[in-house]
């Protein structure tokens, strides 16, 4: 007997020795090193490479693990994978970290010794920088193993790697080529202590300094000061109706440039210097000084008010701003409560607040502006209204500023109002304003941080420098953006929402600086005092895995493998026409084999290698890598690599919070992976990471879910062992000897493995879109209450057959097939236990839809017996009677007859209406008779449409289904359920004459809807 209750007592699970089995077991079979294989479909799949500069905690877990189960998954269906993995060393923040570590850093040394653990002997061999890369690749690669990381590490390297830097040089020597290399003066990122450039990794918080260009535009004061105010829609010029100063800032008269006279805040003043004007601060001005006054504004030549207001930062800007109350939803708001307060405003009495918003822009959406109401309510007022917005300090103030920005900008035209700009998308417009306020004189360009405040790694505030001479990668060029939209737009962006923001960095990139002063990395080729930084050495390296396995630093070579590999100590010899022949294919073969040095056969080996893996098929990373990494990864590709050769999708995915909070040091809450798998087990923090969010969510790591988690595991393999004892009681003979057959099966049978396809279809589904929560939550949840259910069938049924362990063998084979690409370790030790055919699991293949599974009528039967227990149990406890006898009656024939005309009419004819039904009934003389009873033709209607649409459609293809037997088959589960085992059960068809009814229940009964009467 199969015991049913959870009783068998949890074997505790040896969760670190069946980790080392299988990871021992893996690497003998060198289950994860992929070479090209003609036969198979191939997948490529990478994720960023870390940077080694600490141990990997949980917070990095997420991305890695996520692009594992991908990889696991994908080779489960039989693709031929490739997940390599490498160590990204370039940049500054290992030396700045070998700095601290040598001046006794007090935080840092505490940081390594109590927090990473790291041996004082190791913590002292850090004041060489390349001991802490070293340190740290070792930590996180030990790590990414006991993880269960499915990583070909053949093809392991790193950014310093002698080869590596020939690639890198390679790459900019094909950029350059292709003229997208500049030497110039362009804004970057700037620490103005360390007077060098910062990107996302020189700072704290590993924040990219991302800074836009502003539109200066400059209102004339009379006294022929001008106010220049910064702005990022330029078109909106057209609609200005004040401007905004903050009373209680202190801003600086200034002589800029030598030749004209502003007001601005003095952190704009200082911000300007930066951006190589000439500035001489003259004398200071409370913004208070200025409320009230005119400027002329330079396009229609009106006098505007400027007005007081506290929502201006000193530090944004100019620290004045136009105010678009047309357009902008802030301004609007902002004048709306500046008339209600206006009167609270002491020191502003006699300012009137009278401006009507000037709407400039329209689009076809009714919803915005069109032409012909555009005076009457203008689209902030409208998008205000939708978001309810209350007052300024409304967050959703937010959200509609960004809808309507960018519905404006993919979809608005420039209106009457606007001059020659008329009917023209402000796409277009915006640059064409720009460029004629620009070159009037009236405006000027002024780059600002958006994401302020970002701060070096030394703790020093960022700005936006223009730096001259300086080399730039020319993400601004209009051509290579036109290429990178055809790239995204032809690739899979997981998820899907996603998109719009990589159209938008795509636009928005412009000349990047591409390299240091300072660092660890690759001298740039053009210039060799400069070396390359690393968002720039990172961009196309997918493709030096291919590479990568072909080198060896083994000296014990031999002459034949000599022909196969290129040892370390003869990279020398390979130059660029090596790499445009691996990569590009260009070139004669025999020529790059002469020059290099290496034999035709292994530069056609790599070339077919590179072939058959490249283009990339997935790229995952974290989500603050899009307006970064991810964007100048296409733009690289596109550049440099055939449109063949183009990746074809990207998944991002969301951070990791701790217990609901961000991971920080300062709360004390970073946990290293390694310590956190010898605590809870890989695959625990694996299914952890993985199910509490979809893609773009944070996900929230926390201790009471992983107890969870682990206590499911635990089940999964009791679960296991008890089927292998119950299998080895019928002997091994049972799956050859017994053919599931309807004959012998049992409906309890049939409906478990029936909704087993269709676990396996929606899960297989979910797969796909990489929607693993949804996944894991059917494969541990929902899979679970089958299970649990069936258990409770065949326990009240007292079975004791060997057809119970052919079905559990059929469900816990494919259950633990889909668990598997998640919880790798647990999966492949319960194969093993119940008697998997293959040396791994990943050979087994994920399941697939058995279609002759299928079974609606066990589907409908066990449905209908747990919606009947649900209904006698809720009537038991209302009436609290003890039942000695239940009686249940199904319905009519000819209730059932009606009921599948009203499927028809509802499923088919799509009419919902009683109406329409009750007409169609009553015209034909088989159902006619309804029309004395249209509360039951109602009831019927209701009972279908709060059906789920899964259950309408199986029962519209069930011409005819007989309630009694299912209910027959039950009784026992009823009456243990009726919370007395000794209750009798009896089932009758209200078509029945002969039957006990002594309270008139039967005429009650509709189909699926048994009526119930208890004694
Ligand atoms: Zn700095």
């Amino acid at each position: 007997m199969i015991n049913t209750n959870n009783q068998y007592n949890h074997k505790k699970i040896e969760w670190s020795l069946i980790e080392e089995k299988w990871r021992h077991k893996w690497d003998e079979q060198e289950i994860f090193n992929s070479d090209p294989d003609f036969s198979k479909k191939k997948y490529f799949i990478t994720v960023a490479y870390p940077y080694p500069n600490s141990p990997q905690h949980i917070g990095h877990g997420r991305t890695y693990t996520l692009a594992d189960a991908h990889a696991r998954y994908m080779r489960m269906k039989g693709y031929n994978v490739l997940f390599p993995m490498g160590f990204h060393y370039t940049g500054t923040p290992i030396l700045g970290m070998s700095r601290r570590i040598a001046s006794g850093d007090k935080e840092l040394l505490e940081t390594f010794q109590y927090i990473y653990h790291v041996s004082e002997d190791a913590i002292k061999s850090f004041v060489e920088p390349i001991k802490i890369a070293s340190y740290f690749h070792n930590e996180i690669k030990l790590g990414m193993k006991e993880m269960g990381y499915s990583i070909d590490w053949r093809r392991e390297f790193t950014t310093i790697d002698k080869l590596y830097s020939k690639f890198i040089s390679w790459q900019f020597n094909t950029l350059r080529k292709k003229g997208l290399i500049v030497q110039g003066s362009h804004p970057v990122g700037w620490c103005p202590k360390d007077q060098n450039p910062v990107s996302q990794h020189d700072t704290i918080g590993d924040v990219e300094p991302d800074f836009n260009e502003y539109i200066l535009i400059k209102f004339k004061l009379d006294d022929g000061y001008i106010i220049p105010t910064a702005t990022l829609r330029p078109e909106t010029i057209y609609g200005v109706t004040n401007l905004w100063v903050n009373p209680n800032v202190e801003y600086v008269r200034i002589q800029i440039d030598n030749n004209e006279r502003w007001i601005v805040s003095k952190e704009a003043a200082r911000k300007l210097e930066f951006l190589n004007h000439k500035v001489a601060i003259k004398s200071s001005i409370y913004g208070k000084e200025i409320v009230g006054k005119y400027v002329e504004d330079p396009i229609r030549k009106d006098s505007i008010p400027l007005y007081p207001a506290s929502f201006v930062e000193s530090n944004n800007g100019t620290g004045i701003v136009m105010s678009v109350p047309g357009h902008a939803p802030y301004d609007f708001q902002a004048i709306e409560d500046l008339k209600k307060n206006i009167s609270l405003h002491n020191e502003f009495v006699g300012l009137k607040v009278d401006v009507t918003p000037i709407t400039i822009i329209g689009s076809d959406d009714y919803y915005y502006a069109d032409v012909n109401d555009s005076i009457l309510i203008s689209p902030a007022a409208k998008i205000i209204s939708k978001f309810k917005v209350k007052d300024q300090e409304d967050p959703q103030l937010e959200k509609a500023t960004n809808e309507l920005y960018l519905h404006e900008y993919y979809k608005g035209k420039m209106l009457q109002n606007t001059g020659k700009y008329v009917g023209m998308p402000v796409s277009v417009a915006k640059d064409m304003i720009k460029n004629e306020i620009i070159s009037n004189g009236i405006a000027e360009i002024m780059f600002e941080l958006i994401n302020k405040p970002v701060r070096c790694r030394c703790g020093t505030e960022c700005v936006v420098k223009i730096l001259n001479d300086q080399w730039f990668i020319n993400y601004g060029d209009k051509n290579w953006k036109k290429l990178a939209h055809e790239c995204l737009n032809k690739m899979d962006i997981v998820p899907e929402e996603i998109r719009q923001e990589f159209n938008y960095v795509i636009d928005w990139l412009r000349e990047r600086a591409c390299a240091r002063k300072s660092g660890l990395g690759t001298k740039l080729p053009l210039d060799e005092d400069w070396i390359i930084e690393s968002l720039s050495d990172s961009v196309i390296y997918m493709s030096y895995y291919i590479v990568a396995k072909y080198i060896t630093n083994n000296n014990s070579i031999s002459e034949d493998s000599s022909k196969l590999m290129i040892h370390v100590n003869n990279v020398d010899a390979l130059n660029d026409s090596f790499f445009d022949y691996i990569l590009l294919g260009n070139g004669d073969v025999r020529q790059v084999a002469a020059e290099c040095n290496i034999s035709i056969s292994l530069i056609e080996a790599i070339r077919n290698e590179f072939s058959y893996f490249y283009p990339l098929d997935a790229r995952h990373s974290g989500r603050d890598l899009v307006q970064n990494h991810l964007s100048f990864f296409i733009f690289n590709h596109v550049a440099i690599f055939a449109r063949e050769n183009w990746p074809r999708k990207i998944v991002v995915n969301g951070s990791v919070l701790m217990e609901g909070k961000k991971m920080s040091k300062s709360l004390g809450n970073i946990i290293p992976l390694r310590a956190a798998i010898k605590e809870y087990s890989a695959d625990a923090i694996r299914l952890a990471m993985l199910s509490s969010a979809e893609l773009l969510q944070d996900a929230d790591f926390s201790f009471d879910a992983i107890k969870g988690i682990r206590s499911k595991l635990d089940d999964i393999y009791d679960i296991a062992l008890e089927y292998s004892m119950v299998k080895s009681k019928f002997g091994s003979s049972l799956f050859s000897s017994i053919i599931l057959s309807e004959a012998k099966t049992e409906i309890e049978d049939r409906w478990l493995l029936s909704r087993l396809q269709n676990h396996i279809t929606d899960i297989t589904a979910s797969m796909d879109n990489l929607r693993v929560r949804k996944a894991l939550h059917d494969i541990l949840y929902l899979l679970d209450q089958d299970l649990q259910w069936y258990r409770k069938r065949i326990t009240a049924k007292n079975r004791d057959d060997s057809l119970i362990a052919v079905t559990l063998s059929i469900f816990l084979d494919n259950r633990i097939r889909m668990l598997a690409p998640f919880a790798p370790f647990i999966s492949e030790e319960v194969w093993e236990i119940i008697g998997g055919k293959y040396d791994s699991i990943i050979f087994a293949g994920w399941p697939i839809v058995d279609e002759d599974k299928r079974d609606p009528v066990a589907e409908e039967s066990e449905q209908l017996i747990i919606n009947l227990i649900s209904d006698l149990q809720n009537i038991l406890k209302v009436t609290k009677i003890s039942p000695t006898k239940i009686i249940i009656y199904t319905s009519a024939r000819w209730k059932q007859q009606i009921y599948q005309k009203i499927l028809e009419y509802i499923l088919l004819e799509n009419k919902t209406n009683f109406g329409d039904i009750m007409k169609e009934l009553v015209k034909d003389p088989e159902t006619a008779k309804v029309k004395n009873d249209p509360k039951l033709i109602r009831n019927m209607i209701e009972d279908i449409l709060s059906d789920p649409i899964e259950a309408r459609n199986r029962r519209l293809k069930l011409t005819f289904f007989d309630e009694i037997f299912p209910l027959n088959d039950a009784k026992k589960l009823l009456s243990l359920e009726s919370g007395n085992a000794q209750t009798e059960i009896i089932v009758h068809s209200e078509d029945e004459i002969q039957k006990y009814d002594p309270r008139e229940k039967s005429k009650y009964s509709r189909p699926f809807k048994p009526a119930i009467y208890i004694e």
